[in-house]
Formats: C-alpha cells, structure tokens, sequence
C-alpha cells in the first residue's frame, strides 16, 4: 500500500469535513473558519516510541492518548476544538495497527467533534505529532499568568493514578489484576478534560494541564503568575487513595507513596487551576455541570516558593521533582 492510499483508507473520512472547516484533507492545506471574533488557539504534542509510550501499546489506546494530550492543552486554555492536523513517521505499513491507531484516534475526534484535516506521513521510526485548533472568545483563555495571592488552588480528578499504573507496569509496584486495569486505562486512555475547561474559561484565574507531574506544573502557573503557593500534600495523597481505580483497597497503599505519584507523577492530564475563593461555588457547578471532580488543594501565596504543609497545617520537608526529558 502507497502511502496516498494509506491516507485515503485510515485518515481521509467521506462525508462534511464537519464545523467550521471549510475543506479537510485532500489538498494543500486545509481551510478552517472559526466562529466569528473567536480567537484560535493552536497547540502541538509529540509522542515518541520508548518515550512517551511502549511499544507493545494498543494501537487504539495510542490513537486515543495522541489526541487526547492535544485536547488536554485546549482544555487548559479554556478552548473549544475544532480540528486537527496528524504528522505520522512509521517504520512500515502495518494494516492492523493503522486500523487500530485510526480507530482509537477518530473515536475521540468524533466525541469532540474535532475533525482531522491534514497531516503528512512518512517512513520512519514511530513518531506521532498532532497540532490542535480551537477557538476561545477574546480575552476568555486561561493562561498561567492569571493567578493571584489569596486565589484557591484545585484540581481536577485524580492525579497519580498514570504513575501508579506506570510504577505497576514496570513491576515497582503490586496491584491485583483489576486494580492494574483501571488504572492502566488512566495512564493509555486518559480523559482530556475539555468541557471543565470550557467552562473554566472566564472563571478560574489561571490554568494547566499536568502532564509533566503535579507540583512542577503548578509551578509553572506560579513562575508566570510571580507567586508562591502552600500545598496540602496528604489532601492530594488522600484524593489518590480514595480513587475509584484502586477499588477501596487505597488504604492499602504506602502513605508516602501515594503522595509522591500524586505530587509528581505525570501523564494524569488532568487540570490544575487557580480561582478566587469567592467563585468557589461557581468552580464546583462548572465540576458537577462537566461531570468532572474538583477538589482544592492550596492557596496562591505572595511569597515566592512552594510550601508543602500535611493536613494540620504543618510544614512537610521533601522533594516531588517532575518529569524532565533533559533533567
Ligand atoms: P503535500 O505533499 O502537499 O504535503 P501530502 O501528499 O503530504 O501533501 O498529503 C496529501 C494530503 O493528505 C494533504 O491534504 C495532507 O494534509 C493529507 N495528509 C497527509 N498525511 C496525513 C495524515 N497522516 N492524516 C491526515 N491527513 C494527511
Ligand atoms: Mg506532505
């Protein structure tokens, strides 16, 4: 199979290229046409093979996870997507897995009615890169600046369940059959957390997705906000323990260890946000109306630095270094 045949069979879709896009693939570019006066928000993710996923991965769970990160940063900007653009270097033509990765891929498209419009594919060491559009009203996006001293800190679901599933994966960790498949689905299939998101925007002071892991991340809304923070440590440890995926076996699990996938694992894709306290009832509506968890776990601070402090308010010493690729 050519590769011009390739891209009519898993990524070109007959039918109307879908909302505002004025043509889909087949010809130079694509054209998109956000609503009018809608600023577009742009964003790319790459995903390597041995990096950011095994080898032996579900296509469809691939599929799904590529976009998925891309949504992610849409949903942290507060914007809702339009489309998307898919760059493909595979090492050969494998027709299970492109059925597979295209299959996993256009599902979550559809769920966001999202379309796929163009990309450019080649030979090569398995390498995805997608670009996401979306459109956000001007002056609407969550940016990482917007954080003031005073503001409540929140997060959305349950950040630590990726790493506990990737701590499980490489035998670092026991977990009972059940347990490792829920928490697999964290980590493959993870939730973009779009339409909290959407109605973040114009709510929450300032956004991030964590990806990287929680406390580095923040930090990043903290060094663009010039700010600092306290964070509850055992608030977050506890919201892992009372996750769903481990199946009231939380308890079970080693307090520290809890805390550090909570505080530094990465790959959750999950929201970390900052709001007035006076929105605090208008943050859990906008939870409850998206189907979504929030919960807080801290305050932004005048002084610059984390403070990690347990639940009585006392000061906890330790390191939760994030993800680095170059560290
Ligand atoms: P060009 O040579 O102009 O870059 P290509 O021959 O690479 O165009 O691609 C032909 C068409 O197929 C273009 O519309 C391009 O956007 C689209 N395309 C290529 N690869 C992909 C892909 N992996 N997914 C979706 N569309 C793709
Ligand atoms: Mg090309």
């Amino acid at each position: 199979m050519g590769e011009f045949d390739l891209i009519a069979r898993y990524f070109a879709r007959p039918g109307p290229p879908g909302r505002s896009v004025a043509l889909g693939v087949g010809d130079d570019c694509a054209l998109l046409q956000p609503a009018p006066g809608m600023q577009l928000a742009v964003s790319s993710d790459m995903l390597v093979e041995g990096r950011h996923f095994f080898a032996d991965v579900y296509p469809a769970h691939l599929g799904h996870k590529a976009l998925a990160v891309n949504l992610s940063d849409l949903a942290a900007c507060g914007a809702r997507p339009l489309a998307f653009t898919l760059a493909l270097a595979l090492p050969r033509v494998d027709e299970v897995w492109l059925q597979g990765f295209a299959e996993g891929l256009l599902a979550l498209a559809d769920e966001h009615g999202c379309a796929l419009v163009g990309g450019d594919t080649t030979q090569g060491p398995l390498n995805l890169c997608i670009t996401v559009f979306g459109e956000v009203a001007p002056g609407q996006a969550l940016l990482r600046s917007g954080a003031r001293p005073g503001d409540d800190i929140w997060v959305s679901g349950t950040p630590g369940e990726a790493r506990l599933a990737l701590d499980a994966l490489r035998g670092q960790l026991h977990a009972a059959p059940e347990v490792l498949a829920a928490l697999r689905q964290r980590l493959e299939r993870p939730t973009p957390r779009v339409a909290l998101g959407r109605r973040l925007a114009g709510l929450a002071s300032s956004a991030i997705d964590v990806s990287d892991g929680l406390l580095g991340d923040l930090s990043h809304i903290l060094s663009a906000s010039r700010a600092g923070a306290r964070i509850d440590v055992d608030a977050a440890a506890d919201l892992l323990a009372a996750s769903a995926c481990l199946s009231g076996a939380g308890g079970c699990f080693d307090h520290h260890l809890l805390m550090r996938c909570a505080l530094a694992g990465g790959d959750d894709y999950e929201l970390a946000f900052t709001a007035p306290p006076a929105r605090r009832e208008a943050v859990c509506q906008a939870g409850r109306d998206s189907g979504t968890s929030v919960t807080r776990i801290g305050a932004v601070e005048a002084a610059p630095g984390l403070r990690l402090v347990d639940g009585a308010g006392q000061p906890v010493q330790g390191r939760f270094p994030s993800f680095d690729h170059f560290a």
